[in-house]
C-alpha cells in the first residue's frame, strides 16, 4: 500500500527521523477497518463474502513506529520531525 504525506513539511527530505540513532527511514505500523457482509455459503463452516468496505488506512502522533536500525519502539510524537501526520 502506497503512503504518501500530505501536509507540507519545512523539513527537508532526508531529515533523520529515529529519536535514537537518527535513522532517516522507520516504519509506522496502523491498521484498516474492513466492514465485511456475508452470508451462509455451501456449509455453516463457510461464509461466502457478499461485500466489503475497506477503510482509509492513515496514521496519527499516537501511532506506534520502530526505527529498523535500532530496534527503538514509539510513537510519531516521539520522532525528531514533529508533527508528522499522513495517510
Ligand atoms: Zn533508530
Amino acid at each position: 500500500m502506497e503512503v504518501s504525506r500530505t501536509e507540507p513539511t519545512e523539513y527537508p527530505p532526508d531529515s533523520p527521523l529515529c529519536p535514537d540513532c537518527g535513522a532517516k527511514q522507520i516504519r509506522i505500523q496502523t491498521s484498516v477497518f474492513i466492514d465485511y457482509e456475508v452470508a451462509v455459503g455451501g456449509d455453516l463452516d463457510n461464509l461466502r463474502v457478499i461485500s466489503d468496505l475497506i477503510g482509509d488506512a492513515m496514521w496519527d502522533e499516537t501511532s506506534r513506529t520502530t526505527c529498523p536500525g535500532c530496534g527503538w519502539e514509539g510513537k510519531v510524537a516521539d520522532l525528531l520531525v514533529a508533527g508528522t501526520k499522513g495517510r
